[in-house]
Parts: structure tokens; sequence; C-alpha cells
């Protein structure tokens, strides 16, 4: 039982240099964030030695005392946080959440409609080589080229013309919100379950700053990590005592084995963060740092260098910017901020004309600076760091300085040694 640094120095070195990064970079990927100290306690807790399989109370393993009510108190706290009757706290991820869910709704050849991935929805959605793509058939709405928000007359036609047995509304890089009245009225009208997979937004609903899926959807799917920011894993919501019922089947023993007990109980922790007045403040300010950003880069200085807001603004917590005019791609623009310490991701732009690993888009989000505890004033300064860092000749020193003047005014887990 020696320390990490002594059995496996290289790894340990990982696990250091990384949270050296975590401190020294601002962190702007949509999809991440920083868990809290006591949600680490838990992840890397001896918890992670128990098999469970099965649910509290009824479980294939002896010595399931402790973690039942670990699992028990995720439950409550996910139904309390959402305000649904039924939630899943097993799945291991986002993917195999949304496997589960389509396990327990659909069965393989029955027809999907969801948001093509090229458009902003998600591999699970149905993208042709992952399990959803293979296993159903497929039908994708998109957005429309001009105003870039999602076009539900559309989505009705194509629902009305292909009666799929499912209609998922949720995505991975959309700046609005989605009307999900609009979307159960579609369903209703074509006999089809709605799944919104609200991963993304799920933070936001719980602090009660987005609409909420629970009262239209059939069932609601949703990572735990992102706007969140609790551990990296899935769960998955719904009112309906039949589809509850289906869901846990599908759980397991239809797509897991033993749940990891470990991120089960830092689950529990993070949905007793998210009911804090500190957790509605920090979405608050999520919002907020994400609509300062759409501010800035719809300047004129920026507008100049040919890069544009998709829908010109943002209604949740990302931006996602568009080089389809601009000098600069969007893999270039990607290497430029990480060059001057600040970490997002491209995304293809609908109708991109470049290739999926280059793209003409980047995806930039606020929930870990949220985190991290930047207010108005701080993204104010990001905000424009990035304006100046994508039109041309910018002074990639000068604009590190300015990020390094941030990270150390806001040191990140400033107690912990890895
Ligand atoms: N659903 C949506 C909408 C997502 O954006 C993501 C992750 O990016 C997932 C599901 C999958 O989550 P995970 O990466 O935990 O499998």
């Amino acid at each position: 039982n020696a320390p990490l640094s002594e059995v496996d120095p290289e790894i340990a070195q990982v696990l250091e240099r990384e949270l050296d990064r975590q401190r020294g970079f601002l962190e702007m990927i949509a999809s991440e964030n920083f868990v809290p100290v006591s949600v680490l306690q838990s992840q890397g807790s001896v918890l992670t030695n128990k098999y469970a399989e099965g649910y509290p109370g009824r479980r294939y393993y002896g010595g399931c005392e402790e973690v039942d009510v670990a699992e028990s108190l995720a439950i409550e706290r996910a139904k309390a946080l959402f305000g649904a009757e039924f939630a899943n706290v097993q799945p291991h991820s986002g993917a195999t959440a949304n496997a589960a869910v389509l396990h327990a709704i659909a069965r393989p050849g029955d027809t999907l409609l969801g948001l093509s991935l090229d458009q902003g929805g998600h591999l699970t959605h149905g993208m042709k080589i992952n399990f959803s793509g293979r296993l159903y058939d497929i039908v994708a709405y998109g957005v429309d080229p001009e105003t870039s928000v999602i076009d539900m007359d559309e989505v009705r036609r194509l629902a009305v013309e292909h009666k799929p047995k499912v209609i998922i509304a949720g995505w991975s890089a959309y700046p609005r919100q989605l009307d999900f009245a609009a979307f159960r009225a579609i369903a209703d009208e074509v006999g089809a379950f709605l799944w919104v997979d609200m991963a993304h937004f799920a933070g936001l609903v719980a602090a009660g700053v987005h609409p909420s899926p629970i009262p239209h959807a059939h069932v609601v799917s949703t990572t735990v990590h992102k706007t969140i920011g609790g551990p990296r894993s899935g769960l998955i919501l719904t009112n309906d005592a039949d589809i509850a019922k289906k869901i846990n089947t599908a759980v397991f023993p239809g797509q897991q084995g033993g749940p990891l007990m470990h991120v089960i109980a830092a689950k529990a922790t993070a949905f007793k963060l998210a009911m804090t007045p500190e957790f509605k403040e920090r979405q608050e300010r999520t919002l907020r740092g994400a609509a300062i950003l759409a501010d800035r880069l719809t300047q004129d200085d920026v507008k100049n260098a040919g890069i544009a807001v998709r829908s010109g603004g943002t209604d949740v917590h990302l931006v996602l910017v568009d080089l389809r005019e601009a000098e600069i791609d969007g893999k270039q623009a990607e290497d430029l901020l990480h060059d001057i310490h600040i970490t997002v991701n491209r995304n293809a732009v609908p109708n991109d004309p470049r290739p999926p690993m280059v793209t003409s888009g980047l995806r930039i989000g606020t929930p870990a600076l949220a985190t991290r505890g930047f207010g108005d004033a701080e993204f104010t300064e990001v905000a424009d760091i990035i304006a100046l860092a994508l039109i041309p000749g910018a002074d990639v020193e000068a604009l590190r300085a300015r990020v390094a003047t941030l990270t150390e005014a806001f040191p990140l887990y400033p107690d912990l040694q890895q």
C-alpha cells in the first residue's frame, strides 16, 4: 500500500502535470467543469471495491448495506433536484444512459428522429457508426441555415412523414433553448416517445435558470459532469411508471454489470450541492458569462475579421463561433487559443466546407470558469482576450500574460496535491 508516487511515478507525474495544466489554463470546453474536492474524495474511495449488481434492497451480492445508502441518497436527491418521480443513477456515462433509454423505449429497426451530429446533435442520437445509427433507422433534422435555430415546422414535417418511434430533443453544440412543449405536441401527434437528452444544460435546469424538460418528456437523460459539475457519469429520469420499470431493466442487466458505487456516491454529493443557493448563483454567472462572450464576439472588430456567432447570441452556457468567412479555421483557432492558455474545442458548423478534423467553428463554454469563481468582470476580460486572439495579428505574448493574471487571481484547488 505504498503511495502512487512510489508505486507508479509515471502516472503520479501525469496527475501532477494535469493539475498544473488545469490550474494554468482557462478551461472553456463547454462540456467540462471542475468537481469539488468532496466529489474527488468519493471517487477516490473504497467504494470502488464494491460489487453491487441490482438496485438498493435488491442486490445480487452481499455486503451492500452501505452502498445501498449511497445509491438511495443519490436517487432521492436526483428526484428532488429535477422534480421527477423516478431516477436511475447507475449509468456509467451519458452514452450508456442513452443506450439504456433506447433499449427501454425502442427496438432495433425502429425509426428515431434526432438532431444530426453535424448540426449540433450527439453521437448517440443516430450517428452512422455509433450503436444508435447501426441499430436504428435514423431520420435527422437540422437547423435553419439562415438563423441556425431548429425549425419546428421541419421537425413536424419529418415526424409526420416518417412516424418515428422516438423523437430526440437534445444537443451537444447548440446555443438556444429547445421548445419542449412543441416537441411533445409533435410526439403526441405522431404517437412517438419524446426523449430529451439534457446532458449539456442539466445544471441550468437544476438551478431553475432554464426551462425543465421533465414535465414534457416521456424520458430524460443527462450527464452529471457538464453544467452540473459532478462526477463523470449519467442519469435517467422519468415520470412514467411503466417507462421507469423498463429503464431499470435496460440499465441493469440490459446495458451494464456492476454499478460504479464510488461514482454513485459522488453523484449523491453533487446533487446535494446542486440544491444550494451557491449552485444557482454559479449557473447564473455561467449564463451571464456566455452572454458577455457572445456580445463581445459580435462587435464590429470581430465581425470585420469575418467571424460570426451562430444564431447571433446564446441563451445557454456556450457560444458557437462561425469561422466560415474568417482567415483562420477551427483547428488554427483552437491551437491559437491553446497558445495563450485558453482551452476550447473546434466544432463543425452547419454546412461546414472544411473537413471534421479542421472545421470552421469553435464551441466555447463558461461552466468551468464560473465554477472557478469568474463573474461579469472576469468574463468581460476573457471575452476581450478571445476576441483579440481571433482577429488577425494577435499579440500572443500579451494575451497570454492577461490569461496568467486571471488564473493567478482565481487559484484552482488551492489545497490539493496530486
Ligand atoms: N449526450 C449529449 C447531448 C452529450 O453532449 C454527451 C457528451 O458529450 C453525451 C450524451 C455523452 O456523454 P458521455 O461522454 O458521458 O458518454
